[in-house]
């Protein structure tokens, strides 16, 4: 990396100076410009304080080696909660030292008590080798770290179990390894102090709530060994962390929220690429699906970073695809040249599969100037350590405010003042976001959503917990209380468990099989055929639209085709290639209610929540040409149909009150359609999903509600928490869907507002203006309903836990 130009030695422009410049070369022009809007956030100085009292003296000394001299004051907290024996939850910003606070209470135990054990949990290996690293680091006596996973030789897992006493490992193994095994575990788990569970916010959803009956049978080891473990949790800073801890570990839980850590302040911006006037070519052909859409979230984000890599300032741009980062990245290095020749080899692309040197490489020039410009996926996935950066472009909102405030995080080095940007891509969620700066500043970021009574989870855990030891009615508690007690009665009637005197039993020989990572069904293998490798998996509920014969599948950024996919083996065979062309698979859905468990009875509207039965085929798919949209054909594909019993928020609308608000008959359904592509699009704002993870369907006319329906629903078996959430939520969760609409710029409807990637209908029929006047009437009828949600209690028919 020699660079022909010039090494700018004078720092680039301050933030407000660079946003200025940014939107002066917009072809908007800087009045009326691409910037929605601009937040900023006001440097903090750090407040520290003296170490606990407590905190033996061998322990500050190797802190203070490691350049620690006080800790900040939220990490004494923490420290001080947990060291007193109360579960805490430590849920601050990036780079605020979180390791600290639990490292602190957890090492002063050990050093004091020569009998002690930790035990640590981080979602990743990665994660829990870069622990490793850091409390191996500390050089503590006695502490012997080490990690316990899929890849400690088994030669060395004897010596972990009985001499280790600060052991790292992630939920994966407590569950398939150490929990079936815990007879080789006593001594650990008799002296076990703390359970540590690191980057806690990731447990959501279907895995979410199988970790949290983890933690529940790993309490109920303890249990038997007498002791009951502190335990401390890390988390990105999140909505309601107290609550979400509690309902992962079952817990009472205190948390620590306000971050000490000092920090630079920071100028955010909300940018939307401008509309584009359609093309003659897609006039002509009527492609009115693809008749008008914004300037791309890429060609904005190359221009950016060109730009800033110009006046000389070290850039970061998140990009959500490899393809993509190498898109920008290109696109920069060639207009840089063009300005001035040898400039454009001053930024790079990043992706996965770099070794650790080049990796570390990369940090350097980053580092040391170098570089100046670097367009990545997320890069804390991959295990890359970026400091020293000015600015920060985020190509589209990455789902989270938590991981979007953890990717502007990175910009702003040795408490220097910093921009980062948000660049709002296609999508009716970033439209919506960038004309509501309310929704990402000044509010708190996402609360974790898991449901542990789902009993897809809870039947098959309760059966791992009975192969452990058998289960007796305070365990019930344990577990869910009546939730458990049904899931218990229900593994009896099917024979997976015995009632005797003494509990309840595990009948079967072997243990029982269940994957953390799915509900029932084994997960999709996705291999290379050439070279045998294993690329990934993918939940068996999508791999149908995912992985189907044709289709373009991504994984960690490349692009691979899928050659066949072999249901019985349940693996999907593909070959590295990248088409010019995307696949959009089409379906057929039915649905039908099962049961209401909760209502909200609003005159002409209706709010339900209940359990509904979807049947779902995928029977085609579409090529389309990256870039410009184009469809280049349809093919259809032979797949079985499915069934999937799950949770499913839904409103009805009266067809009076529908025809009294102006939509026309023939409108009906096409305003139904985009109200709940926007709404799907929306729900991430309220829970944290995404797309894989809700369905939905409309209907002008129901047979199971007799009335105009959206549905929106769990795409896990007995759900995952989303639609209860969006149902919790329904009034700001359809005010912010239909605000979304109507603000959007567009004439009828684009991929900004009401259509979607992924709609099985091909975004046909789709009413932007019925859809707004459709979410008008709801919300009309939600703000005057009388009344409150109607708990049913309806005993539920067939909640029978599948294994
Ligand atoms: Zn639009
Ligand atoms: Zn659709």
């Amino acid at each position: 990396m020699t660079s022909a130009a010039t090494v700018t030695a004078a720092p680039g422009p301050e933030p407000a100076e660079l946003l200025r410049r940014l939107r002066s070369r917009s072809s908007r022009g800087p009045d009326d410009g691409p910037v929605t809007h601009v937040e900023r956030v006001p440097p903090r100085p750090g407040t520290s304080v003296p170490w606990p009292q407590w905190a033996p003296e061998q322990l500050r000394a190797a802190f203070a080696r490691r350049g620690v001299v006080t800790p900040w004051q939220h990490q004494a907290e923490a420290a001080e909660l947990a060291y007193a024996g109360q579960h805490v939850v430590l849920a601050t910003g990036t780079a605020s030292g979180k390791s600290l606070a639990y490292q602190l209470p957890a090492l002063a135990t050990l050093l004091t008590d020569p009998r002690a054990t930790v035990l640590y949990l981080a979602p990743t290996k990665a994660l829990a080798a870069d622990q490793l690293r850091a409390v191996a680091g500390l050089g503590l006596d006695g502490v012997r770290p080490a990690s316990y996973d899929g890849d400690t030789p088994r030669a060395e897992r004897e010596w972990i179990r009985q001499h280790s006493r600060f052991v790292l490992t992630n939920p994966d193994m407590l569950h398939h390894g150490i929990l079936p095994g815990h007879a080789g575990w006593s001594t650990f788990l008799r002296r076990l102090a703390y359970v540590i569970v690191d980057e806690c916010h990731t447990y959501r959803g279907v895995f979410g709530s199988h970790v949290a009956h983890v933690l529940r049978r790993l309490r109920r080891q303890a249990e038997r060994h007498r002791r009951t473990p502190v335990f401390v949790l890390a988390s990105a800073t999140s909505g309601d962390p107290a609550a979400a801890a509690s309902r992962l570990t079952g817990l009472p839980v205190e948390a620590v929220v306000a971050d000490a850590s000092p920090r630079g302040g920071l100028t955010f911006a909300l940018w939307e690429p401008p509309l584009l006037p359609p093309s003659a070519e897609a006039v002509e052909n009527d492609a009115t699906e693809l008749m008008q859409v914004r300037r791309s979230a890429l060609r904005e984000s190359a221009d950016l970073l060109t730009d800033a890599v110009a006046a000389g300032v070290r850039t970061l741009a998140f990009v959500r695809s490899r393809r993509g980062a190498e898109v920008v990245a290109t696109m920069a290095r060639r207009s840089l040249d063009e300005a001035v020749p040898g400039l454009g080899a001053r930024v790079a692309a990043y992706r996965a599969g770099y070794l650790r040197e080049e990796r570390r490489g990369l940090e350097q020039a980053l580092l040391s100037g170098e570089l100046l410009g670097l367009a990545s996926t997320n890069a804390l996935e991959l295990g890359v350590d970026l400091a020293g950066l000015d600015a920060v472009l985020i190509c589209g909102y990455p789902g989270t405010r938590a991981s979007l405030w953890q990717q502007a995080g990175r910009a702003g080095r040795s408490g220097r003042e910093a921009l980062a940007i948000l660049v709002a891509r296609d999508d009716p969620l970033d439209t919506y976001l960038v004309h509501h700066p309310e929704a990402l500043f000044g509010r708190p970021v996402e609360s974790t959503v898991l449901d542990p009574t789902n009993p897809y989870v809870l039947g098959p855990q309760l059966c791992c917990a009975a192969a452990e030891a058998p289960l007796t009615p305070a365990d019930l508690e344990l577990f869910g209380g009546p939730a458990a007690v049904a899931a218990v009665e229900a593994l009896v009637a099917s024979g997976a468990l015995r009632r005797r005197p003494t509990g309840w039993y595990w009948t079967h020989a072997g243990r029982p099989e269940v994957d953390l990572r799915g509900t029932g069904g084994a997960p999709v293998s996705v291999v290379e055929s050439s070279t045998g490798r294993l690329l990934g998996t993918v939940d068996p509920e999508s791999s149908h639209f995912q992985v189907h014969p044709g289709a373009v599948y991504l994984h960690q950024g490349a692009s691979y085709v899928v050659d066949d996919l072999d249901l019985d083996d349940a693996c999907a065979l593909v070959h590295a290639e990248e088409p010019d062309w995307s696949t959009h698979a089409r379906d057929v859905t039915s649905l039908s209610v099962a049961s209401v468990r909760s209502y909200v009875d609003a005159g002409p509207v209706g709010l339900f929540l209940g359990e509904v039965d979807v049947t779902n085929q995928v029977v085609s798919y579409q090529r389309r040409r990256i870039g410009s949209g184009e469809v280049l054909d349809t093919r259809p594909l032979d797949l079985p149909t499915r069934e999937l019993h799950t949770v499913a928020v839904w409103f009805t609308v009266s067809p009076q009150a529908l025809a009294a608000a102006g939509v026309e008959v023939a409108d009906v359904p096409g305003a139904l359609h985009a109200a709940e592509h926007a709404a799907i699009g929306l729900l991430p704002l309220v829970a944290t999903c995404d797309r894989w993870d809700i369905g939905g369907l409309s209907t002008a006319a129901h047979a199971d509600t007799e009335a105009p329906t959206v549905f929106v629903y769990d795409g896990h078996p007995g759900g995952a928490g989303f639609a209860e959430r969006a149902y919790g939520t329904a009034a700001a969760w359809l005010r912010a869907t239909r605000d979304a609409i109507a603000e959007c710029g567009c004439e009828a409807g684009c991929p900004s507002c009401v259509q979607s990637p992924k709609c099985g209908n091909g975004n046909n029929p789709l009413s932007k203006s019925g859809a707004v006047k459709v979410l008008d009437v709801v919300l009309a009828a939600l703000r005057d309903a009388p009344t409150l949600p109607v708990d049913q209690g309806l005993v539920h028919l067939d909640r029978s836990p599948v294994m």
